[in-house]
Parts: C-alpha cells; structure tokens; sequence
C-alpha cells in the first residue's frame, strides 16, 4: 500500500502555484501534489485525497452528477424531534445618545431542538 496519493483534483497540475513547479531549466512543468498519508490530522479525512479545498470544490463541481448518483436522494429524511422554548430574561444595549448605553431588560425565548428516541435507530 502506497504512503501517498495524488491529488484527485485532475486539474490540480494547471494550478500555477510555485509548490507545483517541478524539474530543471527549460524542462520544467505544474505537477498534481503529492499527498503524504498517515499525518495524524488528515487520517480519514477527505483530505487524504485532495491538497486543499480549492482543488476538493473543483472536484466536486466537475463530478457533481456522478457524485450524486452515487447515493440517489429521491424523497427527503426526517428525524423525530421534540422543539421546547424556554422563556428567559435576557438584556439588550441601547446607545442612551449621551456617550453611552443602556441595558434593556426583555423576555427571551429560547428554543431546544431534542432528538426523540424510535425503534429505528
Ligand atoms: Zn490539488
């Protein structure tokens, strides 16, 4: 198993960044990056197979249909939850126009979205 892979991005070699020239004299060329695995910050990351972001979106634009259908979404999902709203005295700044502010007292809502338990996991 290789300890690296190349960017996935297949227009990773146009992008002129200095990091990418390689060779010598008149033979030089933009090459895909190389990536290094086994650094613990990208272990299972998506970024084991893409040098950054820029070249991860380009990726995603460029397969976006074959991305998608990879996992056909055709109906949406629901998770069961239970929203409770909590009222709560906050305070608010209101600038008094005499250089300074002044704290306004109002009630508050807060609202907690809870995940509910089912039998499907
Ligand atoms: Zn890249």
């Amino acid at each position: 198993m290789s300890n690296y892979n190349w960017c996935h991005n297949p227009s990773c070699h146009t992008i002129e960044t200095q990091s990418r020239v390689r060779g010598t004299g008149d033979n030089k060329v933009l090459r895909t990056v190389k990536i290094r695995s086994g650094s613990h910050w990208r272990k299972d990351s998506i970024f084991d197979f893409f040098c950054n972001n820029n070249c991860l979106f380009q990726f995603l634009h460029k397969f976006r249909q074959e991305i998608a259908n990879i996992r056909p979404v055709k109906q949406p999902s629901e998770t069961p939850i239970k929203v409770e709203k909590n009222k709560y005295e906050s305070y608010r700044y209101r600038w008094n126009g005499e250089g300074g502010t002044e704290r306004i007292p109002y009630q508050a809502t807060r609202t907690t979205i809870k995940l509910v338990d089912n039998d499907n996991g």
